[in-house]
């Protein structure tokens, strides 16, 4: 059975712009389900640069945009989003009521009166290591690009490779979860937080993990399903080690992906949009933040949440035709739930 999700507007991308847009909805008593590829909210601010300090969001003179996004979340909490995290939406489609149902790659199915796009960059594509014959493990076989449940790989064997905070940040917590954790890294030093790095070593000498320098994974072995890896020594010496699960944590890169395919009017990778209210060239479709394009655009966080502010005004005029809304200040009415 699909799992199928009824909501008033689908979210798609739980970025800063899709996640402030939960609340500008809710002002206006209209629910939204929020997807998004990556297993975290936050998109560019949680994948690519959470430690670093944002000065240019107002009455903030400085926040981190890990706390940015953790404010986002919590501002939101009244309107009771709902989210599917971990699943791309791959296609959409239009029913004759001006309706849409949205299917991700993971089967889930979202019936909606209104779709926002708040896709920013697109959705994040993992940097795959250069082994000949990876995909043959993909989806499901063994290869995992990231750890969207710890619970997954509990009492398994695994092989994590990579340098940054990713890999050094999932060898510490899986060290407490998986039977057996391997991390391989090219090189000697790492790229990631000293911290981490210091973690790894300490349970390396502790003998809870094993830490293989100066190495690349070279080759995958398996019959359908991933059993051994090659692991291969700068040096040329090689040694293959059984195992469940091999991750490697390379980085994510955005790409457009399949809202490229929706039939939308793009511009150069971004869609075209009217800035009345964000609409697209398909009645009942919004695009908000990183992914619309017009004039005088700026790929910044506050313009992304103006848009979602009149996009939202959109949406509501799209679904209800016939009623009239009234603008009202959070200051008069509070913050009303739903
Ligand atoms: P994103 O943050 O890109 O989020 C989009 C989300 O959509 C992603 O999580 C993605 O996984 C998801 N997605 C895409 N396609 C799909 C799909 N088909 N299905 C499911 N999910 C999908 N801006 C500022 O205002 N101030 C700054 O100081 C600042 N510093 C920056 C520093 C760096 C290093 C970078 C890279 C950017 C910076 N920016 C800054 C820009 C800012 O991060 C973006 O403007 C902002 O992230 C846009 O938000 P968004 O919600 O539109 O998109």
């Amino acid at each position: 059975m699909p799992n199928v999700i009824s909501t008033d507007i689908c979210i798609v991308g739980a970025g800063p712009v899709g996640l402030f847009a939960v609340f500008e909805a809710g002002l206006l008593k209209l629910r939204c389900h929020v997807v998004d590829a990556l297993p975290q909210p936050g998109g560019q601010l949680s994948e690519i640069y959470p430690k670093k300090p944002i000065y240019d969001i107002p009455g903030f003179p400085e926040i981190l945009a890990g706390d940015l996004v953790t404010n986002l979340i919590k501002q939101i909490e009244p309107f009771h989003p709902t989210f599917t995290l971990g699943e791309r939406v791959e296609r959409f489609a239009k029913l004759d009521d001006g309706s849409f149902q949205l299917y991700t790659t993971d089967g889930t199915e979202i019936q909606c009166k209104a779709v926002a796009i708040a896709g920013g960059l697109g959705s994040f594509e993992p940097r795959k290591p250069a082994v000949e014959n990876l995909e043959q493990f993909e989806g499901g076989k063994g290869v995992h690009y990231m750890v969207r449940d710890p619970e997954h790989f509990r009492d398994q064997k695994i092989v994590i490779a990579g340098g940054g905070d990713s890999a050094l940040d999932w060898t510490n917590f899986l060290a407490n979860v998986a039977a057996d954790v391997t991390l391989v890294h090219r090189g000697t030093t790492f790229r990631g937080a000293a911290d981490s790095a210091e973690k790894v070593k300490t349970l390396a000498e502790a003998g809870k993990i094993k830490l293989v320098l100066s190495s690349n994974v070279t080759h995958l072995h398996g019959n359908g399903k991933l059993a051994q890896v090659t692991i291969t020594g700068n040096d040329g010496t090689a040694e293959t080690v059984p195992l469940d699960h091999f991750i490697p944590l390379f980085g994510l890169t955005p790409k457009l992906g399949p809202i490229g395919e929706w039939g939308l009017e793009l511009t150069d990778d971004a869609i075209v949009v009217d800035t009345l209210d964000y609409s697209t060239s398909l009645p009942g479709v919004f695009a908000i933040g990183d992914i619309n394009t017009y004039p005088g655009k700026l790929k910044l966080i506050l313009c992304g949440f103006h848009e979602a502010a009149l996009m939202c005004q959109g949406a509501f005029k799209y679904i209800y035709p016939d009623k009239k809304y009234t603008l009202k200040y959070t200051t008069v009415n509070g913050v009303p739930t739903l």
